[in-house]
């Protein structure tokens, strides 16, 4: 049986390598052949809006997902009844529209912070008024990793950014003095079984997530932003694995954004807990049983960005897990991760700590 993935990027890869055990065969279309999915995968070369391919991706798979939520839905809502696609494309439109996304979080009773679109020069200036400095505008689609925004302190820093980012649809936010970042991921089947995994928190670095730690956090900040996903997956009839990130600010949950797809802040799941995020995918696009999310331990997940530091020093230590996309080195980017387990979280934040400075000074030299 034969999984087929728009985008062949690590988060391919990790669906591939986790479904190989479950018997699965994975097909891939991307640009090229240099990703990582194609290391361990046939590929499909060509735009991830070439209908031609889409219809062959389709045909030869059981099931079409993607790895990235930046693909064309028009593209594949054309395919129609001939493919099965899941996750639905609904969330995939919520989510590729910081707008839409917003509306949603409303909707559903779901806190989140203030913000206004903004499409013209007088809509930026209502934005200003409402909701005051400082702020965040950011582009309604196509931002990832903090790409496509701009912190906003001043008025002349609302008009340099305008500029900048002038010419697509923008969204302005109030900017949230967060105490910390939190992610919360789960899966749904299509018989409503829903799965959720212990609270990541995550700590950012230029835009690019650099640690997550897992299990975080108080029981009640866990329930709580439990039930906010059991929302959106409910909402949606959703057949496969989400995430939600949180800015926390005196023990309230703010909403930030979906992913619809395994996320980043979930790679720890993979040696961290009893099901990875990736398998539970798979499962939950095939409709088979959930696996069950409970931790194994206490996670740390660093990743490699920019320049991977040399293996050999790393590996040799107990229970630290590496993991090489099979990349260029190149700034910004994210090239691979580790994780690490220990038996209670104050070891774990310690040895994250640790760990963090001989990469930083690894990849320096
Ligand atoms: P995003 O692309 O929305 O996930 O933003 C990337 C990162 O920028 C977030 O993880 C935050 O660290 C920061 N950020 C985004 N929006 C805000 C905001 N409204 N207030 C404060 N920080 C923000």
């Amino acid at each position: 049986m034969t999984i087929g993935i728009v985008g062949g990027g690590q988060l391919g890869r990790m669906m591939a390598l986790a479904g190989y055990p479950l018997g699965l065969d994975f097909l891939f279309l991307d640009r090229s052949t240099d990703t990582p999915a194609a290391q361990v995968a046939p590929t499909l070369v060509g735009e991830f809006t070439d209908r031609k391919l889409l219809r062959e991706l389709a045909r030869r798979s059981e099931v079409i997902t993607f790895d990235w939520e930046n693909v064309s839905i028009e593209s594949l809502r054309a395919l129609g009844r001939s493919a099965s696609i899941a996750p639905p494309l609904a969330a995939l439109a919520m989510s590729q529209d910081r707008v839409a996304e917003k509306k949603l979080f409303g909707k559903l009773d779901i806190p989140t912070t203030h913000y206004a679109a903004v499409d013209s020069q007088a809509s930026l200036v209502r934005a200003l008024r409402d909701i005051g400095l400082p702020g965040v505008l950011k582009t309604r689609r196509l931002g990832y990793d903090g790409k496509g925004q701009a912190v906003v302190r001043s008025i002349e820093d609302a008009w340099l950014a305008f500029e900048r980012l002038r010419g697509s649809p923008l969204i302005y936010e109030e900017f949230v003095p967060f105490d910390y970042e939190v992610s919360i991921i789960g899966a749904r089947n299509r018989h409503g079984e829903i799965v959720v995994y212990p609270l990541n928190r995550n700590l950012h670095r230029d835009g690019i997530l650099r640690l997550t730690r897992a299990p975080w956090g108080a029981p009640t900040l866990q329930r709580r932003a439990a039930t906010h996903l059991r929302r959106i997956l409910e909402h949606f009839r959703y057949e496969g694995v989400l995430n939600i990130e949180f800015f926390v600010r005196g023990g309230r949950l703010l909403a930030n954004e979906t992913a619809p797809r395994v996320h980043n802040s979930g790679h720890w799941t993979i040696e961290g807990a009893a099901t990875s995020q990736f398998e539970n995918h798979l499962r939950a696009i095939l409709g088979l049983p959930l696996g069950a999310t409970t931790a194994r331990g206490h996670a740390a997940m660093i990743n490699l960005i920019g320049r991977m530091p040399s293996r050999n020093a790393f590996i040799g230590d107990d229970e630290l897990h590496w993991h090489d996309y099979g990349k260029t080195e190149r700034e910004g980017r994210k090239l691979g991760h580790i994780t690490l387990l220990e038996r209670t979280a104050s070891r774990r934040d310690a040895r994250a700590n640790r760990l963090l400075r001989r990469i930083d000074s690894a990849s320096a030299r």
